[in-house]
């Protein structure tokens, strides 16, 4: 059956730009020479990411490819800011791995409830009225705005969930999930009805719960690529338990043994760690049960392997109780979720430095060095952080900036002012 379920895709994020400050002078009757009064530029919107509980897919992410954040508007007199750009929230289902698109490290694991902020706005270019100094009265100039950070990124969802069922279609997962949770999974007796996973929290007890996870069958060569099932096992790399439901009613001509060890055989290519997790065997179907050779023949097998195995009729809520108790009962001393840390370190964008920077000289001496590199360098140069400043002025040097600065022949103590910053300059 034809099925897509997007649980992954490429997206482009672009947060706003600064707008530009702008060069105004106060004005008034009778007043000669008012001061510079231009104002600054507003901050460019971010893209911030949050989670939603009410997604279970990448499915909007199919569509739309491209997310922009908006720009900041420009400054105006009578020291006006520009308005800051909107941010841009996107909405995301629990569980979603933000990848950087080249290295496929992982940039944040939208598990928790803060939002993240995934690029920054680009600050806003200041107004003249941020120039004037003692020395400098009448600046005729202003900056422009920095460019906001953009990222190529991978969502990847690897959901939540305590307890993930696995199976052959039709063996009743969808069913068992319906019955001990509110969930409301599609059930029907064909295969693949479940196209996207579904959670559902089951109550067990005062104050024990757990999130159980239903995902589309598994089917054979699934771990090679071969059909739907391929992309399901990844929701179940977090499961801490998993409930491994087979049909032993012979109903469907099936053999219990087989189904179980091609299911594990599965699971084993995916991932040998997740071959080794836990399981719980349901042992589903028993109200039609035609012979119970087969069921008795899967305990055995079972038993050798080590696991648990507990009859149920999801359908006649039979045996149901005792399974959630005991999955409960092994949860407590499993540990936790696992959350995964950022790989990602941010790196400074290429900046090809070799592309000659364009330095004038304002009517005061002030020295304005501007061009489109040190524009996006500056953009992401964070001035609080030392080792920030350190890199920036490292790539300054090598730029060949300060040795043109030298023969055009500046001299110690002149300022040098490049966007929204200055500095005096020092031999
Ligand atoms: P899934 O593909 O594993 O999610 O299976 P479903 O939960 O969709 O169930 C497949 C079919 O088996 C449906 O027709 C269910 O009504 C039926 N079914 C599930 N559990 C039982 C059970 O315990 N007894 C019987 N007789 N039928 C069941
Ligand atoms: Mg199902």
């Amino acid at each position: 059956m034809a099925a897509s379920f997007i649980d992954k895709a490429r997206i482009t994020v672009q947060a706003g730009n600064g707008g530009n400050g702008v060069v105004a002078f106060h004005r008034e009757k009778y007043v000669a020479a008012g001061g510079p009064d231009g104002g600054d530029g507003g901050r460019g919107g971010s893209i911030i990411l949050v989670v939603d509980d009410n997604m279970s897919t990448l499915m909007d992410f199919r569509y739309k490819r491209k997310y922009t954040a908006g720009n900041g508007g420009d400054g105006q007199g009578k020291r006006k800011s520009g308005k800051d750009g909107e941010d841009l929230v996107i909405r995301v289902p629990r569980g979603t791995l933000v990848r950087d698109a080249e290295t496929n490290e992982i940039i944040k694991d939208m598990s928790g409830q803060e939002p993240f902020t995934l690029c920054r706005g680009g600050r806003g270019g200041w107004g003249n009225m941020h120039f004037a100094t003692p020395t400098r009265q009448v600046p005729r100039f202003a900056k422009a705005g920095l460019p906001g950070e953009s990222h190529d990124v991978i969502l990847e969802l690897k959901l939540l969930a305590d307890v993930g069922l696995i199976g052959f279609p039709n063996v009743g997962k969808s069913t068992l999930l319906s019955v001990v949770s509110k969930a409301q999974p599609k059930i029907a007796n064909y295969h693949f009805t479940t196209l996207y996973p579904n959670l559902g929290v089951v109550w067990v007890d005062e104050g024990v719960s757990f999130v159980m996870a239903d995902i589309p069958g598994i089917i054979e060569g699934a771990s090679g690529g071969a059909g739907l099932g391929h992309d399901f096992l990844r929701h179940i790399d977090r499961c801490r338990l998993l409930i491994h439901v087979v049909d032993v009613s012979g109903s469907e001509g099936r053999d219990s043994v087989a189904d179980f060890d091609a299911i594990n055989e599965e699971l084993r290519q995916y991932s040998p760690e997740l071959s080794e997790r836990p399981q719980i065997v349901a042992a589903n179907k028993v109200d039609i049960m035609e012979e119970p050779e087969n069921l008795e023949r899967l305990r055995a097998h079972v038993k050798a392997k080590g696991f648990t195995l507990l009859e149920i009729s999801a359908a006649a809520h039979q045996g149901t109780r005792q399974l959630v108790g005991r999955a409960a009962e092994m949860l407590s001393v499993l540990p936790p979720v696992t959350v995964y840390e950022p790989e990602y370190v941010p790196k400074p964008p290429a900046a090809d430095s070799s592309a000659p920077l364009d330095i004038r000289r304002s009517d005061d001496g002030t020295w304005l060095v501007d061009g489109p590199w040190l524009q996006r360098l500056m953009g992401n140069v964070n001035f609080a952080d030392y080792e920030s400043r350190m890199w920036f002025d490292k790539t300054l040097r090598e730029s060949g900036l300060f040795q043109r600065l030298e023969e055009m022949g500046i001299q110690d103590g002149d300022t040098v002012s490049m966007y929204d910053w200055e500095f005096e300059y020092q031999r």
